[in-house]
């Protein structure tokens, strides 16, 4: 699979005839940070269901690592290293921040202390320098019911990380949010990017185009067209299906 993170091979995913992914092909280097595009109805959900294993293609490869995940369980794809940041916030309400990300820490943590029980220094450093990435440090001790939704989204990207995912796949993240807490979420994702591969999903072009390097957009269950934000942005395809008539 030629060092390729992700490499996705003719992917078709037909419900009922109807082919929400068509034929797609798709790859991704380990280290970059990478945004999809694509109208309403354009795949892209049904895309990460198939990266995550909640889906399985009607026909085609999704290729992890150079592993073919064809024959593997959601939750197994999950421990091979791809981590979902779902669109809604799945914190704890009830507890603290700092429990939060401690919570996530230890899911971790107990695979590593199954091979080095002894090893115990760190936690909290660690803890607390994830909370300070996601500039939550400040309320580590307020609930999380406590938090803007902005705040939510930045601790629950936190918990992602703190799992150490080779993967993070994001789903809308900011989706509902100020014009200032989707600029915290882009300045937040890129940083993670300079030692995480990342996957976004996003329909804010502003957004977008703070944080992308490279844009994919889908349509109609394909790859219409792939480059900088530019590229994408001046490509005819593009403009007709898409940025041409955008609702929002
Ligand atoms: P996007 O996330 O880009 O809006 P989706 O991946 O959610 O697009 O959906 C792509 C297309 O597939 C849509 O037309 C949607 O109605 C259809 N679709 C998605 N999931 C299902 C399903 N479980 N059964 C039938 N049709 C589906
Ligand atoms: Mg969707």
């Amino acid at each position: 699979m030629s060092g390729k993170l992700l490499a996705i091979e003719n992917l078709t995913v037909s419900f009922d005839g109807f082919k929400a992914l068509n034929n797609l092909t798709f790859s991704m280097d380990p280290g970059e940070l990478r945004v999809i595009i694509g109208p309403n109805g354009a795949g892209k959900t049904t895309f990460l269901d198939t990266i995550t294993g909640k889906t399985k293609p009607t026909q085609g490869t999704v290729h992890f690592k150079g592993q073919n995940l064809a024959k593997f369980k959601e939750h197994t794809i999950a421990k091979m290293g791809i981590g979902r940041k779902f669109q809604t916030p799945r914190v704890y309400l009830n507890l603290s921040v700092r429990e939060n990300m401690g919570l996530a820490y230890n899911q971790q943590k107990s695979l590593l202390k199954t091979l080095f029980p002894k090893s115990n220094g760190g936690e909290k450093d660690d803890i607390a320098q994830l909370l300070e990435i996601v500039g939550l440090l400040g309320k580590a001790n307020s609930p999380a019911s406590l938090l803007a939704h902005g705040e939510k989204q930045r601790l629950e990207i936190g918990m992602l990380v703190a799992q150490s995912p080779d993967l993070l796949l994001v789903d809308e993240p900011v989706a509902g949010l100020t014009d200032e807490e989707t600029e915290k979420v882009g300045n937040l994702l890129i940083q993670l990017a300079k030692k995480h591969s990342i996957l976004v999903i996003e329909h804010d072009m502003e957004f977008v185009r703070q944080i992308a390097q490279k844009v994919t957009v889908l349509h109609e269950g394909s790859v219409l067209c792939e480059g900088t934000m530019d590229e994408v942005q001046s490509d005819r395809r593009v403009i007709d299906v898409y940025l041409g008539n955008q609702e929002d």
